[in-house]
């Protein structure tokens, strides 16, 4: 069986974990927060880097920093997970989807203007796959119309547009290290934050409201509760785990690419016959090779494919079904213009196996069933 994920281990975890036990120090902001907070801050360039407890926290606290307030719009796209919009709605925000561009599944950056209105607060790109957004497009709209722009970068760490690291570009950026993401502390995510301002009331939400950071670093001599806020804090364990995947960065990165290459190489072919589609990289964008997908004719052949793959012991996925077309889509969203993409390149959609230590032959074993399936239904 060749499975679809398998979370990433580099082999320090234990150790690593083991030393916050010892220390007597398994909550949060112990030495392994800080190494992997300062760790992202040196690698992406951020003012701040933020450990949380998931994306979805992340993306929560952006919410609030950007101090989004009901009856307030926020622009997206429908072909995301459902925190990139829940983190907005628990704000009493409309969530208004736009269309997809069909070759890289992100937000079509030349309709996102016709969607800003009176009421529009922020836009929200979705780096999929760990494909970039074009952010010069999405920053130019933001500024003419002063909004505000956080990057779900939950699938992009690592990846860069025009040399800079997603999650820096637009005033907040948010990082999933999710089991299913190319790095891991199980549930966990990252914030962060453009301006140093802004840097310290997030400490303060993620700390419950109170000034507690600030505490623990001797700058004021007693803690209290100063603003509103939650418990975003991740334990140090987890972070203890982050800290062995951030050290093997780069290994993760280059054994990701080396077969995310080779998928490609192995299935040009097919594409080249225009009997699949494969995924596009424009240009200024550096990728992190975080997912492998090909999009079928259509929904019947993926389905068809899929069940082919998992008779031959291998699992592969679809992935979102567009947040417009769900019941809560519905009832706190609204599409903006015409649904042209995204229901109908999701539906083709098909993810295959991607995970750090994949074997070369997996991948060759897979690219070879793919090509038999169409060899047979041909
Ligand atoms: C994984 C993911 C999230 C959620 O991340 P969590 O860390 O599980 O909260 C949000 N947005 C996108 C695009 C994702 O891929």
């Amino acid at each position: 069986m060749i499975n679809f994920n398998v979370p990433p281990y580099t082999g320090n975890e234990e150790r690593y974990m083991m030393e916050a036990v010892r220390a007597h120090k398994i909550c949060g902001d112990g030495q392994f927060t800080k190494k992997c907070n300062q760790w992202i801050e040196e690698k992406t360039g951020t003012a701040k880097a933020l450990l949380t407890t998931s994306c979805t926290h992340a993306t929560e606290m952006a919410a609030l920093l950007a101090d989004i307030q009901p009856g307030n719009e926020v622009i997206m796209p429908s072909y995301t997970f459902v925190s990139t919009a829940d983190a907005f709605v628990l704000r009493g925000a409309t969530v208004v989807f736009v269309d997809i561009r069909p070759d890289t599944m992100n937000i079509d950056e030349q309709l996102i203007e016709a969607a800003v209105t009176e009421k529009t607060r922020a836009i929200v790109p979705v780096h999929y796959a760990g494909v970039p957004c074009e952010m010069n497009k999405i920053m130019e709209i933001a500024e003419k119309y002063h909004l505000c722009v956080i990057e779900d970068a939950a699938q992009g760490v690592m990846s860069s547009y025009y040399g800079m690291a997603l999650g820096t570009i637009g005033d907040y950026g948010c990082f999933s290290f999710h089991e299913t993401k190319n790095y891991s502390m199980g549930e966990g995510g990252c914030l962060l934050i453009k301006d140093p301002v802004q840097a310290e009331r997030a400490e303060i939400i993620r700390e419950k409201g109170t000034n507690r950071s600030k505490f623990f670093r001797g700058q004021i001599d007693k803690y209290t509760w100063v603003d509103k806020g939650s418990s975003y804090l991740p334990s140090d364990l987890n972070a203890a785990y982050l800290w062995a995947q951030l050290e093997y960065a780069e290994d993760i990165y280059d054994d990701r690419m080396h077969n995310w290459n080779l998928y490609k190489e192995q299935l040009q072919p097919l594409a080249d016959k225009g009997i699949i589609d494969l995924p596009f990289i424009p240009e200024g964008c550096v990728h992190n090779a975080h997912m492998f997908y090909i999009k079928a004719k259509d929904l019947a052949e993926r389905s068809a494919l899929i069940s082919w793959l998992k008779e031959h012991g291998i699992s592969a996925v679809f992935h979102y079904i567009p947040l417009h077309s769900s019941p809560a889509g519905q009832k706190f969203g609204r599409f903006c213009g015409e649904d042209v993409y995204t229901t109908r390149e999701s539906e083709r959609l098909l993810r295959l196996p991607m995970y750090y230590g994949l074997k070369e032959s997996d991948v060759v074993q897979v690219c070879d069933c793919v090509k038999a399936f169409y060899e047979t239904s041909r």
